[in-house]
């Protein structure tokens, strides 16, 4: 058995005093979060000549501020643990050469706070979730939480549009046996779309509506730049920039979600070229494009939908000359970047990102095989 995490979204309605003790947690766990990060910086600045002494002083926790801030006993104190949590976890990061240098958080920031499952202190009950310091908020529970799945933690936001939601993590046991590999997929990434696979050489092309939601994005956007920033036009403006943004925001996560099971389902392995999206878009000038085209985001649901099953995500080396070789007789030659169709010398001919989708499955059997 082993333990597994599964994350439930739904939408929050609080009503008027819940959401003023909802925005007082966003401000005081911003706030904390702000205050113990001047601290370390101070201390850092103090000891960075004597590692030693840097490496004994203690850091600041949120219990320090509550006496010169009493506003701070009025929120849930899980949500400012946590803040102390996320921190130290951004210290880490930053250490660890995983992330920059942790930075304040502005007003602008997204809202919102993370608490944690303590001797009951959460409960769905009835359309209503009750949480810490907060009397039963109403949920729009659209899928029941399994029995066996136990709440670790819930993090409330509220977005750009004025929404609220609630993310509940659960964990649960579960015994996974791994799948006999059979059917595999090979996947290569496309810029336009988000793959092209190596069955039939189709491409996973965005549904129109989406792309369609993106024009009119654009467009509002367009228009939005024109208001005078902070009147009221330029408000109602932003408002409707914000609840297109999250609507096609979450047109996406859907196509990535449905994508992604569907792949899981139909075969035992899924193998991918293990690309850094951020040094690529660099690279090659695409700009947001690539970021934009959700790769990462597919790439993280195909791993846990696989997993789940006991089947698995090959991931082969970024550096292998899937674009280079035929996929039918072995040999290699140069690529531009505006030639969409291989020809080999060996009578071969193929769509370019086919043929690559064809070597990436190849060359994932071969460390299958291997491993
Ligand atoms: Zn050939």
């Amino acid at each position: 058995m082993t333990k597994q995490n599964k994350a439930f979204k739904f939408r929050l309605k609080p009503n008027k005093s819940q959401e003023i003790l909802l925005s007082k947690t966003f401000g005081c766990v911003r706030f904390v979060y702000n205050k113990m990060l001047a601290e370390r910086q101070k201390t850092y600045e103090k000891y960075k000549a004597d590692k030693e002494m840097l490496k004994r002083q203690q850091f600041p926790t949120p219990a320090k501020y509550k006496g010169e801030f009493p506003f701070l006993k009025e929120v849930d104190a899980l949500a400012l643990a946590n803040a102390q949590i996320n921190l130290q976890k951004a210290y880490t990061n930053f250490f660890q050469g995983r992330a920059a240098i942790p930075k304040f958080k502005s007003r602008k920031y997204k809202q919102s706070y993370t608490t944690n499952m303590v001797n009951g202190n959460i409960q769905l009950k009835d359309g209503h979730i009750k949480l810490p310091k907060l009397k039963p908020v109403k949920i729009k529970q659209h899928r029941e939480i399994p029995a066996d799945y136990k709440i670790k933690s819930c993090t409330i936001s509220k977005t750009k549009s004025g929404k609220y939601y609630i993310s509940i993590l659960t964990a649960y046991e579960k015994e996974i046996k791994p799948v006999n590999i059979q059917k595999a997929v090979g996947l290569d990434f496309a810029m336009d779309g988000l793959y092209v696979e190596s069955e039939q050489g189709k491409k996973a092309n965005y549904p129109r509506f989406y792309r369609q939601s993106l024009d009119k994005l654009a467009k509002e956007q367009r228009i939005l730049s024109h208001r005078k920033k902070g009147s009221s036009r330029w408000e109602k403006q932003r408002l409707k920039v914000a609840q297109l943004q999250e609507k096609t925001a979450n047109q996406r996560k859907n196509f990535l979600h449905h994508k992604s099971k569907e792949l899981s389902s139909n075969y035992d392995a899924v193998i991918i070229e293990d690309l850094d999206m951020k040094g690529m878009s660099q690279a090659l000038h695409f700009g947001k494009s690539v970021h934009d085209n959700g790769w990462g985001m597919f790439t993280r649901f195909l791993k846990y939908k696989l997993e789940q099953q006991g089947k698995q995500l090959v991931k082969i080396n970024k550096w292998f000359p899937s674009t280079k070789r035929c996929s039918r007789c072995g040999a290699e030659k140069p690529m531009t970047l505006s030639e969409r169709t291989y020809q080999c010398a060996c009578g071969y001919v193929a769509d370019r990102d086919y043929n690559s989708a064809i070597n990436i499955k190849n060359e994932g059997l071969c460390l299958l095989a291997l491993a």
